[in-house]
């Protein structure tokens, strides 16, 4: 907390991290001592801050800040998202790439953990200005990234548009057509199944979760907070698996259907329209709109919070839990608060992590980075059912590593104990760097 004063959300997943981890180093102190570990752990091997100017239609210059932390290339190439939202800030970016470590390495493939972005908010923006702001990002950005050394792709505020602008900038500066960014345009190298793939992941494991602990998806009903590119499609994969979902959010409301969920309208209106929710509304007669939060009070067996950070309290949690909600699992980062979290695991509630419940988005942008180095691109069916697959592993192995410690059905502990354990082992072997 000294070295690293004002980052609450950093210090937040920190705190969850290790001590979840205590088994592992209470059994390893020692050598994690001699060599450091933790310490290198918690210290980005580098954090890029840098200006962002560009040009607005009014023809006056803006200034952004633009963030990359590459946290640790143990496994892999550094492997994160790019966020754009004005909420923006090095502790943020930091608590992201802390977690994308041991997400990246619960998916089994060999990429390190990084997370970059910037205070840029492209809502309200014209295009012109989202490819100035894009281009200015990654004038600078492109010095410190490649496809061996750092691969971006999107996350809040970062879809299509932008990853297509900043890749157009990255071939026209270094003079490379090389896979530096996933998430691309199906034109230009991007995987078919990456854009459902975080949200559809989600579900893959959820479904397997449920499964295992004697419990059927079909027929349940859903909760779901967002309504931008993980919401979408754990939707839809929610409702072709026989659930009923019957919300939906926005970051100024949110949408309670009784009907369930209709996806087509909810994609035109936010992919296509690019649009608020209270549209939604006015084209659905099932649905009613409400200000401000409340997701969490809708009656619901499942709650999938796949909007942001911390938006989902111990109050949620208390209301989730007095409702007989059975499964939480996490389509957005951290979006659970660790008081909210306990209570839910104090009172049965099957817990997924997002470091391993979201994961299916990272998983899949690995596979367009294997695509591109063919330079092959495969069918949908085969990455959504590689995707399937490498979800029900990442389940089995934090279900295994918590029964491993001691924790049997603490997939919070099971997740950071696995992703963990590879990247501490890899550390160590390649010595004090
Ligand atoms: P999008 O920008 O597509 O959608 C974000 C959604 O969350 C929107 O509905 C947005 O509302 C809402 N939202 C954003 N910020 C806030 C806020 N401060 N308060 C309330 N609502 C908010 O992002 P994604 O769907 O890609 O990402 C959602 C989450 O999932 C993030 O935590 C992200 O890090 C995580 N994630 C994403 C992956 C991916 O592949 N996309 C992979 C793994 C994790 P509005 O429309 O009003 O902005």
């Amino acid at each position: 907390v000294k070295q690293n004063p004002g980052e609450p959300e950093f210090h937040q997943a920190v705190k969850e991290v290790l001590e979840s981890l205590r088994a592992v180093i209470e059994q390893n102190e020692a050598l994690y001592r001699k060599e450091a570990l933790l310490e290198r752990l918690c210290n980005p091997e580098r954090q890029l801050k840098f200006r962002v100017p560009w040009v607005d239609d009014k023809g006056n210059v803006q200034v952004n800040t633009g963030y990359r932390v590459q946290f640790n290339s143990a496994i892999g190439p550094y492997k994160g998202g790019l966020r754009l939202h004005p909420s923006v800030n090095i502790g943020i970016i930091k608590f992201l790439g802390f977690e994308q470590i041991f997400k990246n390495s619960l998916t089994g493939l060999p990429i390190g953990g990084g997370k970059g972005g910037s205070d840029f908010n492209p809502k309200g923006k014209s295009d012109r200005e989202v490819m100035a702001f894009c281009q200015s990002f990654m004038t600078e950005l492109c010095k410190f990234i490649g496809a061996d050394t750092d691969v971006p792709a999107g996350d809040i505020g970062t879809g299509a548009r932008e990853i297509g602008y900043m890749f157009g900038q990255y071939k026209r500066i270094r003079g490379v057509y090389e896979g530096v960014l996933t998430g691309k345009g199906l034109s230009y190298g991007g995987s078919l199944a990456r854009t459902e793939a975080t949200g559809y992941g989600l579900l893959y494991l959820t479904h397997e979760m449920l499964q295992c602990n004697g419990f059927d998806i079909a027929g349940k009903t859903v909760a779901v907070s967002g309504s931008g590119n993980v919401a979408i499609y754990a939707i839809q994969k929610a409702q072709e698996l026989g659930a009923k979902v019957v919300t939906a959010s926005d970051s100024t409301g949110w949408v309670y259907d009784s009907e369930g969920i209709d996806v087509s309208l909810l994609k035109e209106i936010k992919e296509v329209r690019r649009d608020r929710l209270t549209e939604y509304v006015k084209e659905r007669k099932s649905a009613q709109y409400h200000e401000g939060k409340g997701v969490w009070s809708v009656k619901c067996d499942i709650a999938l919070p796949c909007a942001t950070q911390n938006e989902l309290d111990l109050e949620d949690a208390k209301t989730l839990v007095a409702n007989s909600c059975i499964a939480v699992a996490e389509g957005a980062n951290m979006p659970t608060t660790l008081e909210a979290t306990e209570y839910l695991q104090k009172n049965k509630v099957l817990f997924a992590p997002g470091k391993a419940a979201n994961a299916g988005g990272v998983a899949t942008s690995a596979l367009e980075m294997t695509q591109n180095s063919e330079r092959l691109s495969w069918k949908f069916e085969e990455v959504d059912d590689k995707l399937k697959q490498i979800m029900i592993h990442i389940f089995h192995n934090m279900d295994d590593a918590a029964k491993e410690y001691g924790a049997e059905g603490n997939y919070v502990v099971g997740a950071n104990i696995a992703g963990f354990k590879k990247v501490a082992e890899a550390m160590i072997a390649q010595g004090i760097i």
